[in-house]
């Protein structure tokens, strides 16, 4: 689909999950792809959904297990892809989709360091609706593009799909009570104005 409509300009996206061990030398292979055939690429960067179930599976039917084990690996490898996206901007258009402030911040130090506009419109940082408001809100505050993905469908199909990305969130559990915190410092200064 990338050889048929990425001739102009990225519209089609293909999701990486970072998690997967041999995802970032996929991204490098995808990436020379692109120069070589003469189009665009279209990425969406994500660790990874499902983690534990990956492991699961492979250790049920006897297979080599495809996605790392230890966080740290996820990621320096997610890290490391918006590294190379940077590098590569020219060619690639890049959505961030992460809950993880480091990996935030990392993408704001490479635009910054890559000399790329804050707007640059090949650059989306994305964060799900009701989650990680603080990173969206100030992010595009800051002047950058971030889109908030709005899961929607059947209230029994959007709850359990909500709460596992709640779970998956393993980087919030410091960062959820940061978040409590900003919204009770900030209602506290809100009643403080009006008294
Ligand atoms: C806008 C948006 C779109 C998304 N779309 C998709 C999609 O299309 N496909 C998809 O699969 N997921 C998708 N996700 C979910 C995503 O893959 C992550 O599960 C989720 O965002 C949590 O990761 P994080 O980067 O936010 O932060 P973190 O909380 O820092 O990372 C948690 C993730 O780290 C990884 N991890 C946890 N423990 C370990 C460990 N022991 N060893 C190695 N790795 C570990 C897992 O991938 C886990 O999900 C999306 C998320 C967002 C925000």
């Amino acid at each position: 689909m990338m050889l048929k409509f990425n001739k102009n300009k990225a519209y089609i996206f293909n999701t990486i999950q970072l998690y997967r061990t041999d995802r970032y030398k996929y991204l490098e292979q995808l990436i020379k792809a692109g120069r070589s055939k003469d189009i665009y690429i279209g990425v969406k960067l994500v660790r990874g959904a499902y983690h534990e179930q990956e492991i699961q599976r492979a250790l049920e039917k006897n297979l080599v297990c495809p996605v790392h084990t230890l966080k740290e690996n996820t990621d320096k490898d997610y890290d490391d892809a918006l590294e190379l996206c940077m590098k590569n901007i020219d060619l690639v258009s890049v959505c961030a989709g992460t809950h993880n402030e480091n990996s935030s911040k990392k993408l704001i130090n490479l635009i910054e360091n890559y000399n790329i506009r804050k707007d640059d419109d090949r650059i989306y940082f994305s964060q799900l609706l009701g989650m990680s408001d603080n990173i969206s809100y100030n992010t595009s505050k800051a002047g950058f593009n971030v889109a908030k993905y709005v899961p929607y469908g059947p209230v029994k199909d959007v709850i359990p799909y909500l709460i596992r990305r709640a779970e998956e969130n393993t980087s919030i559990a410091g960062q959820m009570g940061r978040e409590l915190q900003n919204i009770v410092t900030e209602k506290r200064r809100r009643k403080s104005i009006k008294s």
